[in-house]
């Protein structure tokens, strides 16, 4: 089995409604989100999948987050988009991706809101 990870980043500002403390206000975070993707076969260049297609999309995705106001976005419309929700995003619109396969599958996303803090997404 292998997997492969890939990592970007983005900066954006959220609020978490209704926390009982000061992440309730308006603030921002540099925040690092890291794609795995495993599977047991290669292809005959000796790739799992293409670090640079997971990568790009991974990177277009962020795209769409970045410098923005996170709780104006649709996605987070009803819902805080706290690192939780926002791993779920990403991992439900990154598993669209066409390089997905029977072999190789998204493992988790994984969303840092600091280097110390960091939550991981998964279906499993
Ligand atoms: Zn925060």
């Amino acid at each position: 089995m292998f997997e492969i990870k890939v990592s970007a980043e983005f900066e954006a500002a959220h609020r978490v409604a209704g926390y009982p403390g000061k992440c309730d206000r308006l603030h921002g975070h540099s925040w690092v989100v890291e794609a795995s993707v495993i599977g047991s076969k290669l292809d005959n260049l000796g790739m799992l999948v293409d670090f640079k297609l997971v990568k790009g999309r991974l990177r277009e995705l962020l795209e769409t987050l970045d410098h923005r106001m996170l709780n104006e976005l649709p996605a987070f419309e009803n819902i805080n988009p706290t690192a939780e929700n926002i791993a779920q995003y990403v991992y439900n619109e990154m598993k669209k991706a066409e390089f997905f396969n029977d072999n190789a599958k998204l493992k988790y996303i994984q969303v840092w809101e600091s280097p110390k803090s960091s939550v991981i997404y998964t279906e499993d």
